[in-house]
């Protein structure tokens, strides 16, 4: 969280950042409540309460068939009661169903589908239950809005709101085009093709002894973190006239006393590089950097 909050600073700082988005709950509870009833199979794909709603059932039904108790499998939203005999569309009315219940089931009435009187009871009674806040709401996402909230103005949205968003403008499934498509829009006109990934690496141990299991020191470490200039996590890159290791190496640097450094690049580790032949590119800061490509965003026509 605190990472999070720290790099949305830094980003206003660098560009005219007004506002941030944040997804705080994976649904909006007043979307369920409120409102008109679901219209057609609309509850299924299309309406923002659509999926608002849907969201809610995969919470609530935690990703489960509620009839046969399938998981990771497609599931459709199924009406205990069927519209076709007067059902309402109201969430307490509707749970989540496999592919092949769902067809079994279809517009039957519960009770002729599920003839075993406890699973029935069971099923009804989960239908009705409200979720409870705790699984609707997830903690660390109020902390980070609320952190965010102090460095700039936020606002808030769900995650029903984010997929609605996404497939209103046919942005295929990522991490960074969620995060564009989070919050209250109309139309996303432009989407990032090459990504900037920032990863926690830290900035080492402080300690300079290792403990043995009492906690009395075991081995004393160096005082000193840096040989020939270079810390363990810098990016460095290698130029290597000769030998095993000829070529180009970039990556973050691990130190030795004795000058033979490892390099990890995206290609693996390279073991044993002599520090003569080794560049400095950035310090380390705590992060690791790479950059790579948005996949599924079309270049403009
Ligand atoms: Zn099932």
């Amino acid at each position: 969280m605190e990472t999070t909050a720290s790099w949305a600073g830094r980003l206003a700082r660098l560009a005219p950042v007004r506002v941030a988005h944040v997804e705080r709950a994976a649904f909006d509870t007043h979307a369920l409540s409120a409102g008109r009833p679901l219209e057609g199979a609309a509850y299924q794909q299309g309406t923002l309460r659509g999926f608002e709603v849907r969201e809610y059932l995969l919470a609530k039904f935690g990703r489960t068939c509620v009839y046969c108790g399938a998981t990771d499998t497609p599931l459709n939203i199924d009406h205990v009661h069927p519209r076709s005999r007067g059902g309402s569309d109201r969430v307490a009315n509707l749970v989540l169903a496999c592919i092949p219940c769902n067809q079994a089931k279809a517009d039957r009435p519960v009770e002729e589908f599920v003839t075993d009187p406890k699973t029935l009871a069971m099923i009804r009674a989960q239908a009705k239950a409200p979720l409870r806040d705790a699984a609707a709401v997830n903690a660390t996402r109020w902390a980070l809005w609320r952190s965010l909230d102090e460095r700039l103005p936020t606002r808030v949205g769900s995650g029903g709101r984010t997929k609605w968003n996404r497939t209103r403008n046919r942005l295929p499934k990522s991490h960074t085009l969620d995060a564009l498509a989070v919050g209250k829009l109309d139309t996303i006109t432009e989407a990032a093709r090459t990504v900037l990934s920032v990863a926690c690496t830290g900035r080492g141990s402080y300690a300079r002894t290792t403990p043995d299991k009492h906690g009395f020191p075991r081995l004393r470490r160096s005082r000193s973190k840096q040989y020939f200039g270079f810390a363990t996590g810098d990016l460095v890159r290698a130029l290597v006239p000769v030998g095993k290791r000829k070529g180009s190496h970039s990556g973050r640097v691990l130190v030795r006393a004795r000058g033979n450094f490892d390099i990890t690049t995206a290609h693996g580790r390279q073991a044993g590089i002599n520090h003569r032949y080794v560049r400095l590119l950035q310090r380390v800061d705590g992060y690791a950097y790479t950059l790579r490509k948005e996949m599924g965003v079309s270049s403009p026509a």
